[in-house]
């Protein structure tokens, strides 16, 4: 469900949420050459884009089948997957940056959105000192973006792999792939009994 609910309109928290529904949000990951047809997926309107995505998982599990076709088709968009690619520390005067606008990942491993908060808070924490006056400006800035580079790196890379494990199309690689996942749930289901 997309766009602002009344409730939540009306609501105090309006100021955070502008839709308090419960929704369900899937995707559907592959490389391009994957696709039926080699046409630009962004300009394809929702209602193709369901159908392209219901048609390539046409021997999935009807469950998941039948979600997907649950779906509202104006909801459906197509959003190519763009990995940022390491960068040295940078001279920061006034600005300075944060979040996907620095580090966009794959959705793989669902830490881009956290990682931006990561960075929101550790920036809030540097200006508070340079607002005490324990620290200079451009000192400051230059702190910050060590560190932020450090650990959001260190996240691109692993949602890149996350990614190429999802995407990998060498069916002993697959093969094993599912074969730790198995033992993973198997592992977690007799914690949870024991
Ligand atoms: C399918 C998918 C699933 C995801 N799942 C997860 C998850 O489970 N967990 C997680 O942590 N992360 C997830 N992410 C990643 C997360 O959505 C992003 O990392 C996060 O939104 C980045 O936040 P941001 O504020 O840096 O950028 P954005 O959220 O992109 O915000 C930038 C804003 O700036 C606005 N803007 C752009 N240009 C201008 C301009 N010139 N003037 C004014 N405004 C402008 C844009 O409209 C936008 O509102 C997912 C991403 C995708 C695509």
């Amino acid at each position: 469900m997309i766009g602002a609910n009344e409730e939540a309109l009306l609501g105090e928290a309006s100021t955070l949420f502008e839709n308090t529904n419960d929704y369900y949000f899937w995707a559907f990951l592959t490389r391009q050459k994957n696709y039926p047809m080699q046409r630009d997926l962004q300009q394809l309107p929702g209602g193709e884009l369901l159908q392209i995505a219901q048609d390539m998982i046409g021997d999935w599990h009807p469950t998941l089948r039948h979600l997907v076709s649950l779906t509202d088709q104006s909801t459906v968009i197509a959003t190519p997957l763009r990995i940022a690619t390491t960068i040295a520390p940078w001279e920061s005067q006034n600005i300075t940056l944060l979040g996907d606008a620095i580090h966009s990942m794959p959705p793989t491993r669902g830490i881009g959105g956290n990682t931006a908060l990561r960075d929101a808070q550790l920036l809030c924490q540097k200006l508070i000192a340079v607002a005490r006056q324990e620290k200079t400006m451009s000192g400051t800035l230059k702190e910050y973006v060590t560190e932020m580079l450090h650990y959001s790196f260190a996240a691109v890379k692993s949602s890149k792999q996350s990614l190429e494990m999802i995407v990998m199309e060498n069916s002993v690689g697959r093969a094993l792939t599912k074969t730790a996942l198995r033992s993973v749930n198997l592992f977690t289901s007799r914690k949870k009994s024991s």
